[in-house]
């Protein structure tokens, strides 16, 4: 495709996309560059918690790009400082370690518990981690995921991973021997379908690895920031873990993401962590205005109620379709089709005129929502009626 004197073969071929370039975006909707409009459930894949171009977004960025944009990551600068404040504040971590992406705060939370385990456990290395766990695209974080076919690709790989299920505790003890540093989940498997982690479940964790001495590790990269309802996951199911990790909401839209941790755990010392671009005051002060909006009570109480609306409706539309029902926390959702037709649906619903519908098929079989967290009932309404249309003409 030419868009206007550019070539979109320039770009490395990593995923087919469809022949559209996307040119503005505000909440709810995108603009592509022949004017269409989008309602857009992915929201830069559950990134824009806020929405497209919100004003506090936007507002932090020109106020904080007039200050300072990078002292470098060898000094303190007053955003990096107040949002670790913040958060350690409002969540049961003492330290705070920030980072560009998902995939590098995962990667930090290990190489700190590796480090936890050399100095407390034996040299014990292992992290036990799940099947169709979904933790970023780094060589390690490939190796920790459980996408089925991610163990070759790019072999050989990192070892130090063995894989649970989800939900069966005993498939979890059974894996523990003395090797075993920790065990690191997402409080709702994310890519791997929107499933939850029973409350029960995190709870047997908690136990289970306070007993053998060893550490709970949540990825929040995509349940935290208020998704669930709670300001993060591990909330839901009143557990306290070791070390969490952050990104996707927590930055709103631009890169930026987290490693958090007990005060007991944090043990890295110079030399062991950093990067160029960690805790860049122009990314935290953006951090800083999502945390403030987000991180309100009636904020998280409007996405509780808006879940569970988007929850209702779902649940009577695979009524009215003969569909299988639906899943998920607060707005992470997932519709189950019980049918190979999300891919389709995906499709017609970007191609439908005057204005389209961005949706996520993670399974064939599987629809995901991951609206903007200030989404409005008439925003959801609305996506329901287009979905309930496609449904039709498919069923017909
Ligand atoms: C998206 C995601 C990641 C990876 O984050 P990136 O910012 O893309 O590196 C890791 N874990 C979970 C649970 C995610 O949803």
């Amino acid at each position: 495709m030419e868009f206007s004197q550019y070539n979109v073969n320039s770009l490395m071929y990593i995923t087919p996309r469809p022949e559209i370039v996307f040119t503005e975006g505000r909440g709810m909707w995108l603009t592509d560059n022949n004017g269409k409009r989008y309602l857009d459930y992915l929201q830069g894949w559950a990134v824009n918690c806020l929405g497209h171009c919100p004003a506090v977004i936007h507002e932090a960025l020109v106020a904080q790009s007039q200050k300072l944009l990078n002292p470098s990551p060898a000094f303190y600068n007053a955003p990096m400082v107040e949002l670790a404040t913040m958060l350690t504040q409002q969540s049961c971590f003492d330290r705070v370690f920030f980072t560009n992406s998902g995939a590098e705060a995962n990667e930090g939370a290990v190489k700190l518990a590796r480090k936890w385990g050399q100095l407390n456990k034996n040299g014990a290395y292992e992290i036990i981690t799940f099947d169709h766990s979904f933790h970023g695209r780094t060589l390690a974080m490939m190796s920790a995921s459980g996408k089925p076919g991610w163990d070759t690709i790019f072999a050989p790989q990192v070892t130090g991973f063995p894989k649970a299920d989800l939900n069966d505790i005993a498939s979890v003890e059974k894996l523990i021997t003395d090797k075993t540093v920790g065990i690191m989940l997402e409080p709702v498997q994310g890519e791997g379908g929107v499933i939850p982690a029973a409350r029960e479940f995190m709870q047997a964790l908690r136990a289970l690895t306070k007993k053998h001495g060893i550490l709970l590790i949540v990825d929040e990269v995509q349940t935290g920031m208020g998704r669930t309802g709670e300001l993060f996951g591990y909330q839901l199911s009143g557990i306290e873990p070791d070390i969490m990790t952050l990104a996707k909401g927590i930055g709103g839209g631009v890169p930026l993401g987290a490693l958090l941790c007990r005060e007991e755990v944090a043990c890295f010392v110079p030399g062991d962590q950093g990067g160029t671009y960690n805790g860049a005051p122009l990314m935290t002060a953006v951090g800083i205005a999502v945390l403030k909006t987000v991180g309100q009570p009636e904020f998280l109480a409007a996405v509780k109620e808006n879940g569970a609306y988007l929850s209702q409706q779902l649940t009577k539309l695979s009524d009215d379709f003969g569909l299988q029902g639906e899943r998920g926390e607060g707005l992470l959702r997932a519709l189950k089709l019980g049918q190979p037709i999300g891919a389709q649906i995906v499709e017609i619903a970007r191609n439908m005129e005057p204005f389209g519908l961005l949706l996520n098929s993670p399974r064939p079989d599987l629809l995901r929502f991951m609206p903007a967290l200030n989404v409005s009932k008439e925003e959801i309404d609305q996506m329901l009626t287009m979905l309930r249309e496609i449904l039709a003409q498919i069923k017909k």
